[in-house]
């Protein structure tokens, strides 16, 4: 008998290998199977069949049965599991649990399937009606009705004529029930397909991805015309008889762009994204599966659909950190598109506006093609972007959260009857409490942050742990009750500007506001029917969004993302800005955007009010080079995480004294080296130890492979130990 190489769907880290079954003739590479396994019989996945085992042949178990009569693995999806669990350290089975959507594993969710009546072939209805008794008034009201169609639904037809009648002209022979999957697909608001003449910029893009396989950086400002460029190129590539993978981040944000997707390609589109019930996910998925689609847009996890025959993937607003995974499993969707466009000999192409600065190096050094478009597809000129000096404001008397400049174009915006939108990076009302007497802040008892005032529910909240404290109206410790509030959210902004305007739709958008499912839809909804109307939120409403009478964009404290202790902060600053000032203006009437700052002369403002990502790049590579950080390094962070303080710290020691071993093996690899107390010391009642290090790239695989291995020494049931390779967030 042939042997099946097994992977059991248990997380158990001992039993993370790759077991020897015998397996019957039936069985296929990528099938799911029962086998046995100590006393248990559990699920397992078959990714290799052979002829021979290294184990003795004498005690492999058998494999009980397939699950399914089909694989639900593709060979692709193997190749790509030996590639994720090399590259990031990961476990046999939580890369597989990516691959197969959890509703398949947990059997929970069934296909959908429906009763169908139809006609036997032959049968005589008028006879049949002749046959019957007069009082089988349902039998005969329901031989009637069959006349009109070829197909019913038997629970329509069992309303009306009851279940006794169909089973009788069943048992007669004058019908037939059978039953037929139903497949769940998500809802969309229906739009019209829009049909557009593309412009030169446009055609020529199109044209050069389609001319030749390669990686492409799609460099577009706002309101460029990007998303019909994807759209006309998929259309090629499934011409050709190939497949379209599209990424874009939060999907549930950007509902235009997926109803201009379903309205152009209807049902040979599918979607997964977070939104969708279980039932929704499940069957569009098997729809990939199964062939019956050509295009399957989506977000982060939808890069592991397991679409065939690719011809293009396209990665929307490349910028995004939403497509980098940093909870286990780790994983960049970069790296596993990079891996499938190999794998297929495809096309991969990233799209932004305000591209990512490795992504712009790479370009730049003739690694991918750049093309750009430079312009609106309107010709309409970009919006443009007045920095305001808070400072001066100050100065002259006004201490509001709005400058006067601020204050009036909002209000010619709201006079015109356009829309407004007013964009500040935190939600809730203020950002701390502090006693203006002894200076203290309201913390959080189990997380080492201040707490943050949430107006509406007059409660201090942690962001990092969600525990909800009482406001307060007196400090706890020295009895006053001069209590300040830190800097503005968006609560406060949405208060301040009801006083305002009183009679004018307001409406907030943020982590509060979007808790339930099509929540974003429906602020989304009614601010695009509101004129005027004004939508104030977090970075929720800097992307993608497309409402064509915006004039007004106000952005109230643009230094808050400046400051933060990362060296990406500047970019990140920059590219938010810029994405936000996109909304305005993208239409007939013009666009204007203020940006309210108090280091009106930081040099990311003035490359932001001219519109010059290039100079903007130039600089801040240039500083990267000098101070030695990515994309010219990898900065890796070990982070500790236990309960109690000295293990944690011995834990965190004792492994620094390995890594100090190699850079001592490595010296000139090593650009930076230290071992701290995190930033957040403590979050969710863990202490928080990391060792922090940036590494050139010449032996960069290498030393990566080998710091994992120390780690591994150290994870144990009190210590979690987390190697994370340039995280995003270094709290
Ligand atoms: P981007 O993603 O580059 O910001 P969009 O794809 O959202 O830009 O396009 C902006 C707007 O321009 C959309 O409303 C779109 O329907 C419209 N548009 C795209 N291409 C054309 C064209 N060739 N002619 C006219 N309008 C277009
Ligand atoms: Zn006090
Ligand atoms: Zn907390």
């Amino acid at each position: 008998m042939k042997i099946a190489e097994v992977i059991v769907d248990i997380t158990n880290s001992q039993v993370d290998k790759i077991f020897d079954y015998y397996i019957p003739e039936w069985g296929q590479v990528g099938q799911r199977v029962l086998v046995p396994f100590g006393k248990l019989v559990i699920q397992g996945f078959v990714i290799k069949i052979k002829d021979n085992s290294n184990y003795d042949a004498s005690k492999l178990k058998s494999v009980i049965s397939s699950v399914d009569e089909f694989p639900v693995i593709l060979p692709e999806q193997i190749e790509l599991m030996s590639f994720m669990i090399k590259k990031y350290h990961l476990r046999y089975v939580d890369v597989l649990r990516l691959f197969i959507p959890s509703e398949l594993r947990s059997d929970k969710v069934k296909p959908l399937v429906e009763f169908l009546v139809k006609l036997c072939d032959g049968a005589d209805l008028k006879q049949y009606k002749l046959s019957l008794r007069k009082n089988a008034k349902n039998q005969l009201a329901l031989c009637d009705y069959l006349e009109k169609e070829k197909l019913y639904q038997k629970s329509m037809l069992a309303k009306q004529f009851s279940n006794l009648a169909i089973s009788k002209l069943e048992s007669d022979g004058i019908i037939e029930v059978f039953e037929e999957e139903k497949l769940r697909t998500p809802n969309f608001n229906i739009v019209k397909p829009i049909a557009h003449t593309h412009t030169k910029l446009q055609k020529r893009a199109i044209d050069e991805i389609l001319n030749c396989n390669d990686t492409y950086l799609l460099f577009g400002v706002t309101g460029s015309g990007k998303t019909e460029v994807y759209m006309s190129v998929i259309e090629n590539i499934i011409a050709k008889n190939k497949t379209a993978l599209m990424l874009v981040p939060e999907i549930s944000l950007t509902p235009q762009v997926l109803s201009q997707f379903k309205a152009r390609f209807g049902e040979e589109v599918a979607i997964i994204h977070s939104g969708l019930s279980a039932g929704e996910r499940f069957d569009e998925w098997r729809r990939i599966l199964f062939n019956k689609v050509k295009i399957v847009v989506g977000a982060r996890s939808a890069i592991f659909a397991p679409i065939q025959n690719l011809g293009i993937i396209i990665i929307d607003e490349e910028h995004e950190t939403s497509y980098i995974s940093e909870s286990n499993p780790r994983y960049n969707a970069f790296d596993v598109a990079e891996f499938r466009k190999n794998y297929n000999n495809c096309s991969l192409v990233l799209a932004s506006a305000t591209p990512d600065i490795a992504s712009f190096k790479n370009a730049s050094e003739n690694k991918y093609k750049l093309i750009e478009l430079p312009e609106r597809v309107n010709g309409k000129p970009m919006p443009k972007i007045q920095i305001v000096d808070m400072l001066s404001e100050i100065r002259n008397g006004n201490t509001g959260i709005f400058s006067s400049t601020f204050l009036y174009e909002l209000d010619k915006c709201i006079k015109e009857k356009h829309q407004a939108m007013i964009f500040i990076n935190r939600r809730g009302f203020s950002s701390f409490m502090r006693c203006q007497d002894c200076g203290y802040i309201a913390k959080c008892d189990d997380c080492d942050v201040s707490l943050v005032y949430h107006k509406y529910e007059d409660k201090l909240k942690c962001h990092y742990c969600g525990k909800r404290y009482k406001a307060l109206t007196k400090c706890p410790e020295c009895g006053s009750s001069t209590i300040r509030n830190g800097a503005v959210g968006t609560e406060q902004v949405v208060s301040k500007l009801k006083e305002l305007y009183p009679n004018v739709k307001i409406l907030r958008m943020d982590n509060d506001t979007t808790r339930t499912k099509n929540a974003y839809q429906k602020i989304l909804s009614e601010f695009g029917m509101s004129k005027p109307g004004i939508l104030v939120g977090t970075q929720m409403i800097a992307k993608g969004h497309d409402f064509s009478d915006v004039t007004f964009v106000g952005i109230v404290d643009a230094d808050q993302s400046l400051y933060h202790s990362d060296y990406r902060s500047t970019e990140k600053t920059f590219e938010l800005i810029t994405q936000m000032a996109g909304r305005a203006g993208r239409d007939e009437s013009e666009g204007k955007v203020i940006l309210q700052t108090y280091v009106p002369r930081h040099y990311a403002y003035r490359f932001i009010a001219n519109y010059d990502y290039k100079g903007f790049f130039d600089k801040e590579l240039n500083l990267r080079k000098v101070t030695q950080f990515p994309p010219f390094t990898t900065i890796i962070r070990l982070l500790f995480n236990a309960d109690v303080d000295e293990i944690v710290r011995e834990t965190t020691k004792m492994c620094y004294t390995e890594i100090k071993e190699l850079k001592n093996n490595y010296p000139k690899d090593f650009v930076y080296l230290d071992v701290m107390k995190s930033p957040i010391g403590k979050i969710k009642n863990k202490i928080r130890y990391q060792i922090l290090m940036r590494i050139t790239h010449d032996n960069e695989n290498e030393l990566i492979s080998q710091i994992y291995n120390i780690c591994d020494k150290y994870m144990n049931s009190k210590v979690s130990v987390f190697v994370e390779i340039n995280p995003q967030n270094l709290s």
